[in-house]
């Protein structure tokens, strides 16, 4: 709780509630271009189990000057190594790539545009691949900093979260984006609730698919523009006991998950 103000959270609520909606862009507009691309969470169990998939590789496009800070990414292997059985191991793969897009973005944007740059299928052999999209401009609700569009696709907007730090820094923009990474991989990962129901308290009643806990990566003001202006202390990097305790769950089919493209 330190360094943190709780009266600016009440005015934050106000500020940026309206902003979250585009965080986790579960569609119905799926293109029908590409199989399945599934809805944020439905690679779930194909990264906790490691029967099949033994290796993930997260593969990361960019646009020039756009290339996410290195902790970002180490920050992003440990936490996924934290939690998806890979005995073949987490793998970043950079990619320079110009996605030949003008002006802002929305999801179905981010959708086309990541699957014309997919080097491999999401699910291929042993191997499934995450897809994480760093493009110039922003969403077209510029308080997002990122979006989770289907199964395997994320994006994050740099210039947002450039925006985002705070006076002096505090918190950094590098700080943000490595909260950012994290809580946009942990909704592929389903969290909160996107794919199951958590016997846990913890989904954030006015945000829906985050948590209720500001100690938790996924807590809801985590991917605002705005997050810089109110948390002068250090920003969230990790899943709380709740989310572990919520993948531990769908691993062993203690808790029921849905919409999956993969079981096993
Ligand atoms: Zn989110």
């Amino acid at each position: 709780m330190r360094g943190k103000q709780t009266f600016g959270f009440a005015l934050f609520a106000l500020l940026v509630m309206p902003a979250l909606s585009g965080c986790f862009g579960a569609s119905d507009a799926v293109s029908d271009l590409f199989e399945k691309p599934g809805v944020p969470g439905g690679l779930t169990l194909a990264c906790l189990d490691g029967s099949t998939y033994t290796k993930l590789v997260v593969e990361i496009d960019y646009e020039t000057g756009y290339k996410p800070e290195s902790s970002s990414t180490d920050m992003l292997v440990e936490r996924l190594n934290q939690v998806c059985d890979k005995p073949n191991g987490v793998e970043i793969k950079f990619e320079l790539t110009e996605f030949g897009h003008e002006g802002s973005w929305t999801a179905q944007d981010v959708r086309d545009k990541a699957w014309d740059s997919k080097a491999q299928d999401p699910r291929k052999s042993s191997t499934l691949t995450w897809q994480i999209i760093f493009p110039a401009n922003t969403y077209e609700d510029d308080n997002v900093l990122g979006v989770a569009v289907d199964a395997s696709t994320i994006a994050i907007f740099g210039d947002s979260v450039d925006d985002a730090a705070g006076f002096f820094s505090r918190p950094s923009a590098e700080e943000v984006e490595n909260s950012v990474l994290v809580h946009e991989a942990g909704h592929l990962l389903g969290l909160v609730n996107l794919v199951y129901t958590s016997p846990a308290d913890h989904e954030d009643s006015d945000n829906k698919g985050h948590s209720n806990n500001e100690e938790s990566v996924m807590y809801w003001a985590i991917e605002s523009r705005s997050v810089g202006s109110f948390i002068s202390g250090d920003l969230p990097t990790e899943f709380d006991q709740d989310d572990l305790d919520d993948l531990t769950g769908l691993l062993s089919g203690d808790i029921e998950s849905s919409n999956q493209l993969w079981r096993p």
